[in-house]
């Protein structure tokens, strides 16, 4: 998630906006997984910017803080905006991807702002409403996107102990959690969204959370999806860039030759243009949507950040987040994604192809062999 009020002074804060995950990971993959890991022992630092194969190149789109209410109705006190996400603006959203084609990863907060548990209840949440919000991400949405969880609550860390909230944020919790009790808190992230029928196959971090502490985190990721799904090739989104910033590229964080298993870092290399919610009045939002999607994709197509990103070879992923689409009701940022889908598409065609972040995992997996 994007602002952090309550820390105006930290700039890696700011760069929250731009976590990266995505992941997921198809079955066959063993032999090519052995061949990666008997390459030599370098590889785990090895960083590729990921221009490894020809054909199209794979793009990805990830939507970040998803949940049936607005989350920052409770992540920024006084910010009004209707609390419930209606099933009809979550409809658009699945439509946008059917129409489009766009792939990529949707968050799916397990616990949102610390309101309950979505396999279970929420307050002030119909249950009804919960329920129906989860079968259109089932439905809809989990059959182009990777869906995982952002931690258990993107807000307030969890007791696994005591049941109860703590009064600090997932971001300090993580910083000074042992190894064992990271991996319990995954795997609950992940028990819970199984338990509403969605296997993740991924992790995204709120705000920048693990990045002081990053190969504990990754390790722990990595723990946790062994022990739950024994899964070899899992991936996260915690590291990002906007569009005026060198981009990031994709990095094997751990590994575990024993298990042959690793573990992917997917930067997104493009900020939320769509988080125009700072901007006071109408016209202003639409003018700074308007200058984002230029930025991304010259309307001549001749320049921008997906054509540089395409060009340079990094991986090319964009973030948004489920409130920047949803816009406090309006649904301008909604109308921006569906601007910025059709220029892509229109201007690139066949030269790229959308995929969940799992796949440019799993591709940036086989590159590294
Ligand atoms: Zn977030």
């Amino acid at each position: 998630m994007k602002n952090d009020r309550s820390n105006p002074g930290s700039i890696s804060r700011r760069k929250i906006i731009k976590y990266a995950g995505s992941g997921l990971l198809a079955g066959a993959f063993g032999s090519t997984l052995d061949k990666i890991l008997a390459s030599s022992e370098t590889s785990t630092e090895k960083h590729s910017v990921g221009a490894v194969h020809s054909g199209p190149t794979p793009v990805s789109l990830i939507i970040d803080d998803g949940s049936p209410v607005d989350p920052l109705f409770y992540e920024i006190p006084g910010y009004e905006t209707p609390y419930l996400v209606p099933h009809e603006f979550t409809r658009r959203v699945a439509d946008t991807f059917d129409r489009f084609g766009l792939h990529g990863k949707f968050t799916l907060i397990p616990m949102p702002s610390c309101l309950g548990r979505i396999d279970q209840s929420l307050k002030r949440v119909p249950q009804e409403h919960l329920a129906e919000f989860l079968k259109l991400i089932r439905e809809r949405f989990a059959t182009c996107f990777d869906i995982t969880p952002e931690f258990l609550t993107h807000l307030n860390a969890y007791n696994l102990k005591t049941g109860k909230y703590m009064h600090i944020y997932e971001d300090i919790w993580i910083s000074q959690a042992s190894p064992d009790e990271i991996v319990e808190y995954f795997s609950l992230a992940f028990q819970i969204l199984k338990n509403v029928g969605i296997e993740a196959n991924g992790i995204t971090c709120p705000w920048v959370s693990g990045i002081d502490v990053e190969k504990k985190f990754a390790k722990a990721l990595g723990d946790s999806q062994w022990n739950m799904f024994n899964r070899k090739l899992t991936w996260y989104f915690l590291h990002a860039a906007e569009d005026t910033e060198n981009p990031v590229p994709m990095s094997v964080e751990y590994k575990n030759e024993e298990r042959g298993q690793i573990v992917v870092s997917v930067p997104s290399n493009a900020g939320d243009i769509f988080w125009s919610m700072d901007e006071p009045g109408h016209e202003n939002r639409i003018k700074m949507i308007k200058d984002g999607i230029e930025r991304l994709v010259s309307s001549d197509g001749k320049k921008g950040r997906i054509r540089q990103l395409i060009e340079t070879g990094y991986p090319v992923v964009i973030v948004t987040h489920w409130q920047s689409l949803y816009t406090q009701g309006t649904g301008l940022g909604l109308e921006g994604l569906a601007t910025l889908a059709e220029r892509i598409n229109k201007i690139f065609g066949s030269d790229i192809e959308w995929v969940p972040c799992s796949e440019m995992a799993r591709r940036f997996a086989v590159s590294q062999g």
